[in-house]
């Protein structure tokens, strides 16, 4: 209750500002009213305020903002640009909490996007700042708490390449490739799973146009490991038995909320 009854004294203070001056320069208000009772209440604003504070026009009563001081449109000028301000930097980094094991919602397949609009795009700006944000690789949107089959990959420092990929449907896969594979939603944790090598992958791009892209090595790991997000798999329940259970120490304080190092297996 605090802001609103001082946001209320400042408009009466604005409003005693504007009423004691207008008396000083032989302002009579429409309606009338009793000017002792702002004379008492108000104190003596010509030692408080700059005369250059106030202004007025010649003709008082042709304008409703007539007797309205200076300050007041500079107050309301500042409070326009904090929020320009304000909003620009929400716009610019929308960064959205990664949900961590085991939330459930992380074991949940996601639903096919149907809907190409702004609200996919929103979606996806927000995705790669909260990827950036975390220094990741890859996202899927179920991570950001979003069941659609919407996955994002930015390997382009490591030769690949960075890109949206919407509804992806595997085509093919061949080979075989073992690596030590992490992920955002189990922070700390490392483990080498194999996977196959090369992946022919379908998806559908921001427009909705249905693209394919041929992977290999980590590219095709890293569309691999999204792409089962998508299904309600985290990494970890792809490991082998004798890993899992090397792990499962360390599995179980993630689960907690307990920070763990990241310590190669
Ligand atoms: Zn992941």
């Amino acid at each position: 209750m605090a802001l609103p009854i001082a946001s209320c004294l400042d408009l009466c203070t604005l409003a005693l500002h504007g009423i004691s001056a207008a008396e000083e320069v032989g302002f009579e208000p429409t309606e009338p009213f009793d000017s002792t009772v702002f004379k008492t209440a108000a104190f003596d604003h010509s030692a408080t305020l700059p005369s250059s504070d106030i202004f007025f026009r010649r003709d008082k009563r042709s304008n409703i903002f007539a007797n309205t001081p200076n300050y007041f449109y500079g107050t309301v000028s500042y409070f326009f640009l904090a929020g320009s301000i304000f909003h620009s930097i929400v716009k610019v980094m929308a960064i959205r909490i990664i949900l961590t094991i085991p939330d459930p919602v992380l074991y949940t397949p996601s639903l096919p996007v149907t809907s190409f609009g702004r609200d996919l795009r929103n979606l996806v700006r927000d995705m790669y700042d909260t990827m950036n944000k975390a220094n990741g690789v890859g996202l899927a949107a179920v991570q950001a708490g979003v069941l659609q089959r919407v996955l994002i990959i930015d390997l382009e420092h490591q030769g690949f390449r960075k890109g949206v990929f919407i509804n992806p449907v595997l085509l093919e896969s061949s080979g075989e490739q073992r690596s030590e594979e992490g992920c955002l939603s189990v922070p700390g944790l490392s483990v080498p799973l194999t996977r196959p090598k090369k992946v022919v992958v379908e998806y559908q791009n921001l427009s909705g146009r249905t693209e394919r892209v041929e992977a290999e090595n980590l590219f095709a790991r890293a569309l691999l490991h999204e792409m089962d997000h998508l299904d309600g798999k985290v990494f970890i329940d792809l490991l082998e038995p004798d890993l899992r259970l090397a792990h499962a120490e360390e599995i179980e304080k993630i689960k907690q909320g307990i920070r763990i190092e990241a310590v190669p297996s």
